[in-house]
């Protein structure tokens, strides 16, 4: 997350937080100083969110997985009425 400040005209201070365009998806694992850096825009990340984000992205493709199993399912119980 990059911070990007702005003194207005009014002399008022504002603070944006400007969303990093790079999604960190592959990464350098330094084992012996126990961090990572993004092989693409090579920001060192902690190791702690970078895992959380990856359970929570295998949790979500878990759900697609299981969504998509129940659909099949009934779609085949669907035509296995039909043809019967
Ligand atoms: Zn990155």
């Amino acid at each position: 997350m990059e911070k990007i400040i702005e003194i207005n005209s009014l002399n008022k201070i504002s603070v944006i937080k400007k969303k990093n365009s790079c999604n960190h998806r592959n990464i350098e694992i330094d084992e012996s100083k126990n961090c990572i850096t993004c092989d693409e825009c090579k920001q060192e990340l902690n190791p702690i969110w970078w895992l959380a984000r990856i359970a929570e992205q295998e949790q979500f493709y878990k759900w697609q997985v299981d969504l998509y199993e129940a659909k099949t399912k009934k779609i085949n119980e669907h035509v296995k009425r039909k043809m019967s």
